[in-house]
């Protein structure tokens, strides 16, 4: 957890303690990877906290600070439950978590037990509040509707169009914004991480993001090299080394680079691989766009059914085939 706050929250951490009176519910709202999680959590410790400090960060050394968040009574977390992944092999396969409405209903039960217990505040941490899904979502909005007394909610969201309007529209809203290049960058190199350029462009510049794709850099080489080729791939490279991380971020990464090739079709700067703008600008020339276009589609159809964890390599073989096709051949 954070020691301070990010440089690019100070703002926010200001202002939600200048709030006089702060509502029932909160949403805190950002891109993905800017590290609102945390902020959220930092938020949860000081409010509990019995004697923060002058610029609100918690004590930490209070009884609340010490049992928080684990063993604090009244702090509790709802989140997605992550399922043991069945598959034999060790490829990961990414599944749609969500959360359910049994949490939600364990969640209430919560509420009501501890209420007899103390008059003194709560925390409810609702992350990622887009994963309620429809049944759970209208469970949160009746105990929203008729709020526990001194209990606050947060709830965590990159997709705040994803929850349901009644919900939306009892809580008040807070824009958390994401680090500048700069803030990101001198973050990374703080935690010591290497590549952090080209990690930022890839992520488009979430430092948190950026330090979890530092683990797939091997991968990630491997897969450029075989796109830098363009019309040349030779198929047969294509296999298994490619599918650690499952379909779904393979996909994810080609599509990124298809994104910067129509950029540079177009004259323009590449956004995600800076570091292969010459290679990708000479690929640029060889495109046909009809069928670089065809291919985004298929790409994004793809996408949908790129879970499950059937004939993966057979589907990227495709992929690449299909790629190999979207160049005019000399
Ligand atoms: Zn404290």
């Amino acid at each position: 957890m954070m020691d301070s706050i990010y440089p690019w929250f100070n703002d926010a951490w200001i202002a939600i303690h200048g709030n006089e009176k702060l509502p029932h519910a909160l949403i805190f709202r950002g891109k993905e990877g800017i590290g609102k999680y945390n902020f959220a959590i930092k938020f949860a410790k000081s409010y509990l906290c019995q004697k923060p400090l002058s610029n609100y960060l918690p004590c930490e050394s209070c009884s609340s600070c010490k049992w928080f968040p684990d063993s604090h009574p009244d702090f509790k977390l709802v989140a997605p439950i992550e399922n043991e992944d069945d598959e034999p092999s060790k490829r990961k396969t990414v599944r749609k978590k969500n959360i359910l409405i049994n949490q939600i209903r364990e969640l209430s039960e919560y509420l009501e037990l501890s209420a007899h217990q103390e008059k003194g505040r709560r925390v409810v941490l609702i992350e990622p509040a887009d994963s309620l899904n429809q049944a759970a979502s209208n469970a949160l909005l009746k105990i929203l509707e008729e709020p526990p007394e001194n209990t606050l909610f947060i709830l965590v969201t990159s997709q705040a169009q994803k929850l349901i309007a009644t919900i939306r529209s009892r809580c008040q809203l807070l824009d958390l914004r994401s680090p500048s290049l700069d803030e990101a960058r001198s973050f990374l190199v703080d935690q010591k991480i290497a590549y952090e350029d080209s990690l930022l462009s890839y992520t488009g510049g979430s430092p948190f993001n950026a330090i979890k794709e530092l683990e797939n850099q091997t991968e990630r080489e491997i897969i450029t090299q075989l796109l830098s080729q363009g019309h040349n791939i030779d198929i047969t490279k294509v296999n298994y080394s490619m599918l650690t991380q499952g379909l779904d971020w393979t996909l994810n990464m080609i599509q990124k680079w298809i994104f910067d090739l129509l950029l540079s079709f177009h004259a323009q700067q590449n956004y995600y691989f800076k570091n292969e703008e010459k290679r990708i600008h000479s690929l640029a020339k060889q495109i046909n766009l009809d069928a670089l276009l065809l291919y985004t589609n298929e790409l994004n159809e793809l996408k949908k059914i790129a879970s499950h964890p059937v004939n993966q390599e057979l589907q990227l073989q495709n992929i690449f085939i299909k790629y190999k096709q979207i160049f005019e051949t000399l």
